[in-house]
């Protein structure tokens, strides 16, 4: 960190360096002034009544360790997503917000079935976002950027609206939805009882992503992948269990961390918001102790993300400054992050060239100062 505290890597400017964000929650990254303002709409309580004290309530209720206690924040932040000019005000200052810190590409997630209580249907509720994305896009235009948000829709574990939620989504591909995922609890909820889902998306050939190994086992990472055959593991922070050490310091890979690594699953991490719950009780309390670098030293395809900006009370430019200053990373390994991420993206292929070509015409520009 410098002085003025914004992180740095070869003396430039974070925010500057180019980003894609593929785990990056739509309800997880409301401003707190703009949760005051619609929640006072519509008549909704919340703990604080001052964007400050609001923000420190999140960040405090996030550090318990347990991740059912993070996961009660999401109540605030969905009660006032509930209509479709909330829905569209939060798409839109996502994008703004995501392309102040330098992202260039986003998969924004979120749960339709989560956004019913007031009687939108989940398909508005898609056209609400997709409208606010676009809104987001115009604005950071007009300001002279350029930025992409797509979404990816989650079905909860612990409900039953999985199928429901798949049909959803591939009935909207081929615009604002690229993707499909599995949120929530993992213990309990195994990826596998969403097995008719996870078939349905795999029949009709649909990008997947799946949270697991985030507090749950290398049994439930396991499961994600049989069951559910992802292309990208959200967190998998558990996958250490499945890596161990050669004599000479090279590392072993068991079948599951063999199979992520040789197949190029993307994986999503998230190390503030792990920190924050219970997939790292037994790895440490600080970033140095984040497996980030352990998959990243055995050539998996490693991406930063920073799962919930509000609740972690991070970003992107955040997430990358604290793993340089715990591993020292240097440019050309946050070149190799931002390219596995667009590698990752859930696009077509010629999309995801143009996004790698800018990424790396971006980084040679900074190189070039
Ligand atoms: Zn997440």
């Amino acid at each position: 960190m410098t002085n003025d505290d914004s992180p740095r890597v070869n003396g430039i400017d974070m925010a500057r360096i180019p980003k894609v964000s593929l785990h990056d929650h739509l309800d997880g990254a409301l401003r707190p002034q703009t949760i005051i303002e619609l929640a006072r709409d519509i008549g909704h309580k919340l703990p604080a009544g001052d964007a400050t004290l609001l923000d420190d309530w999140f960040l405090q209720s996030c550090t318990s360790g347990r991740l059912e206690d993070y996961l009660q924040t999401f109540e605030h932040t969905t009660a006032v997503m509930q209509t479709e000019e909330g829905l569209v005000r939060v798409a839109r200052e996502y994008v703004v917000d995501a392309a102040a810190d330098g992202v260039v590409y986003a998969e924004t997630r979120w749960a339709p079935e989560q956004h019913t209580r007031r009687g939108m249907s989940m398909q508005e509720a898609v056209d609400a976002v997709a409208a606010g994305l676009r809104e987001g896009e115009a604005v950071v235009r007009d300001r002279g950027g350029r930025i992409e948000v797509r979404q990816i829709l989650c079905a909860m574990r612990q409900n039953d609206r999985s199928l429901d939620v798949a049909q959803l989504a591939l009935a909207n591909r081929g615009g604002s939805v690229v993707g499909f995922d599995l949120a929530g609890p993992e213990v309990g909820f195994p990826a596998s009882r969403h097995r008719e889902a996870l078939e349905l998306l795999a029949r009709e050939f649909f990008p997947t992503t799946i949270h697991a190994g985030e507090e749950g086992d290398l049994e439930l990472i396991e499961d994600a992948l049989v069951a559910g055959r992802p292309l990208r593991i959200g967190h998998g922070v558990r996958l250490v269990e499945d890596i161990d050490w050669d004599v000479d310091g090279s590392p072993l890979l068991g079948p599951v961390a063999s199979w992520v690594r040789d197949r190029r699953i993307v994986v999503e991490s998230c190390p503030s918001s792990n920190l924050q719950t219970a997939g790292m009780n037994d790895l440490g309390t600080e970033i140095a102790d984040h497996p980030f670098d352990v998959f990243y030293d055995a050539g998996m395809a490693v991406t930063v993300n920073p799962d919930n900006r509000l609740m972690s009370r991070t970003s992107c430019s955040r997430e990358l400054g604290l793993l340089v200053d715990a591993f020292g990373y240097d440019l050309g390994d946050l070149e190799t992050f931002a390219l596995n991420a667009a590698d990752g993206a859930f696009l077509p292929l010629d999309e995801r060239e143009d996004l790698a070509d800018q990424i790396v015409h971006s980084f040679d520009g900074l190189r070039a100062e």
